[in-house]
């Protein structure tokens, strides 16, 4: 089957109700578009998974904050299609804001707690925004599993935890975080990096990979771990810390080192230049 572009909520329910009466299965990855290995990486896991492979692009106003890159995040819906259909997607689902949100919404999913913290701490509202276009789409595709990359690493919880709380019918799938040789996790924002920037740009994977070794070397004291992520991140001038956060992996509350979780989560933001990056890792206690 080639890939067809679908820009409406009617349009894409018309294309999917045989397959759905035909019993197949719908997988849907998520996107804001301006896609690279890592979506395709996802791609390739629902193409596995699932007999209908919808790919959402939009990029969701929702989730921005009025200082963030909305009007400039980077587009290219062409190089989309030909990245989709190399890997075998049959459905992109591209919808104008209008049409997903034809007045200003009114509704919104809040995942308390968890999306008020780290991440979500440095921006309001970007959560809400999130939670609130996925459970919108999961309204719009009704796949039986939705794929999201580990790099959000918050996000992929705070999507596990409204999935549950709702009782959205369908499986959550994390996919681990796909990197460039380099060590960088590929992210479209990566394209604002100068060459200088992002020659700096390992350095984020470096602090986790140091603090992965310190983690496996028995460090548990979460004070201790930040510490090793900062030394490292301090080496690379460019480097300004947002956060680095050092937490249980499945609940993301703060570590206890007096009762280690089996798995901390390492996340970090940190801005190079004008530039925000994030990174992630999660390291097994041993
Ligand atoms: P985005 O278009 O940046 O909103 O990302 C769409 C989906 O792709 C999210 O679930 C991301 O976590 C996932 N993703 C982005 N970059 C990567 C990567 N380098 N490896 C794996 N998944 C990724």
């Amino acid at each position: 089957m080639s890939l067809e572009t679908v820009t409406t909520i009617a349009g894409l329910r018309e294309r999917l109700k045989p397959a759905r009466q035909a019993g197949k299965s719908v997988g849907l990855v998520p996107t804001m578009g301006y896609l690279h290995r890592g979506h395709a990486t996802l791609v390739d896991h629902a193409r596995a998974d699932t007999d209908v492979v919808v790919t959402s692009i939009f990029v969701n106003p929702l989730q921005f904050g009025p200082n963030e890159d909305f009007a400039r995040y980077p587009r290219d819906l062409d190089a989309d299609c030909r990245l989709l259909a190399a890997h075998g997607a049959d459905i992109v689902f591209a919808p104008s804001v209008e049409e997903m949100y034809p007045r200003p919404i009114a509704t919104h999913i809040e995942v308390e707690s968890l999306s008020a913290r780290l991440e979500g701490e440095r921006r309001p509202g970007h959560f809400r925004g999130v939670a609130t276009v996925v459970g919108k789409l999961f309204n719009i595709v009704q796949p039986n599993r939705a794929y999201f990359g580990e790099k959000d690493y918050q996000q992929l919880q705070v999507i596990r935890r409204m999935v549950a709380d709702l009782s959205f019918p369908l499986e959550i799938v994390g996919v681990p975080t796909v990197r460039d040789k380099d060590g960088v996790a590929l992210s479209s924002r990566n394209v604002y990096l100068s060459p200088v920037e992002r020659a700096a740009a390992p350095v984020l994977s470096r602090s986790l990979a140091a603090a992965a070794e310190a983690i496996d070397g028995g460090a548990v004291d979460p004070l201790d771990i930040e510490a090793v992520i900062r030394r490292a991140l301090a080496a690379e001038p460019m480097a300004e810390p947002d956060l680095v956060a050092v937490t249980a992996a499945d609940t993301l509350e703060p570590v206890d080192p007096k009762v280690p979780p089996p798995a901390i989560a390492l996340m970090i933001a940190v801005r190079i230049g004008r530039t925000r990056l994030i990174d992630q890792r999660v390291v097994a206690v041993p």
